[in-house]
């Protein structure tokens, strides 16, 4: 309902709408109109209210609230339902504890700040107030586990056709990163929860930096992390349009994986890859594994990389790989 009241006001483009109007489209009454009028005001909407006149849009937040979001979006799964939160401790927190007690497939959760992000293997990520795009997807998908890692490849590659709208040029290092200048800009971190040959869900977690000036970051993330601001000469970019385009993308690589597997989102990954052709050392994702050097020649068709060694090839289905 918030949504279409944020609509009417900006239709109206600066002028009064009255509560009548606003009642008679909802189907509510004007009382309730009042009070989603309040609702909005606390998220940070301006809006001024005059007598016989009605309300008038004056200025709408810079926050990624689904009544914002969910505006002209194009989707048709993902982003059906959104939970907004000013604060978490991890998106994919909350995203696990919604999926598990049945949020349908596709549900966004969104939060302005994370006060415990999550990288791989319970690493950090940084997660600034207003900064960034912090969020989860919860996704119900037709596929087998084995598949399920190239769900972390069909989010890069989501990602780095939206923000390639924008004309943001990211390359994407396999298997989960978002680069600029060899530095991350984008962080995703995927968790399933299944039965041996059954998934019941799974949660992709994104964090999109944004408008993050270079000395904002904490000291030690300055040689290894970048934002999108940065790429565009420092000019404070809008979260809610990149976060639109991410869905968009989202939902329709999501769609395409239900319906034909994964072959597009291969093809795609190559083309925004910089891992291919690359010297790279690799370290196991297990505990005490080993850890190698070689050239990255592919990735196979379950999305795992092949790196060429002295000793032939060898295919790396998890594990940390770093472009020297
Ligand atoms: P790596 O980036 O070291 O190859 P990874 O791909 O597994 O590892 P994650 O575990 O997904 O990375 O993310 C955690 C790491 O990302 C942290 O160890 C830190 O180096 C870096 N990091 C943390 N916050 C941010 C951020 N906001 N932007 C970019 N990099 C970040």
């Amino acid at each position: 309902m918030r949504k279409t009241i944020v609509e009417m006001l900006k239709r109206a483009g600066g002028d009064f709408v009255s509560g009548e109007s606003i009642a008679g489209e909802l189907k509510i009454s004007r009382t309730a109109v009042w009070k989603h009028i309040q609702k909005l005001r606390d998220n940070g909407y301006e809006i001024l209210s005059r007598e016989r006149c009605g309300y008038k849009l004056k200025d709408a937040p810079d926050l990624l609230l689904p009544s914002e979001i969910q505006i002209g979006l194009d989707t048709q799964v993902v982003g059906a339902e959104m939970h907004y939160q000013p604060s978490v401790d991890s998106t994919n927190h909350i995203a696990k504890a919604l999926a598990y007690h049945g949020a349908p497939d596709g549900t966004i959760v969104v939060a302005e700040e994370q006060t415990f992000g999550k990288g791989r293997r319970e690493r950090n990520f940084y997660s600034p107030r207003g900064k960034g795009i912090w969020f989860s997807v919860v996704l119900r998908p037709k596929i087998l586990p084995k598949d399920a890692p190239q769900l972390t490849l069909m989010a890069a590659v989501a990602i780095a056709e939206a923000l390639n709208r924008f004309n943001l040029k990211l390359g994407i290092k396999w298997p989960n990163d978002l680069l600029f200048d060899g530095r991350k800009v984008v962080g995703i971190l995927t968790e399933m929860t299944g039965e041996i040959g059954r998934i019941t869900y799974v949660v992709v977690g994104v964090g999109i930096n944004v408008n993050i000036a270079r000395d904002e970051f904490p000291e030690e993330l300055r040689p290894v992390a970048a934002s999108l601001s940065e790429m565009s000469g420092d000019e404070e970019l809008s979260r809610v349009k990149i976060f639109r385009a991410v869905l968009e993308e989202f939902d329709k690589l999501y769609r395409e994986v239900n319906e034909n597997g994964f072959g597009e989102i291969l093809r795609l990954w190559r083309k925004h890859n910089v891992t291919l052709g690359k010297k790279v050392r690799v370290i196991s994702a297990v505990e005490g594994g080993e850890n190698f050097g070689g050239t990255a020649v592919d990735i196979n068709e379950d999305g795992a990389l092949v790196v060429e060694t002295t000793d032939g090839k060898r295919t790396v289905y998890a594990g940390d790989v770093s472009i020297r």
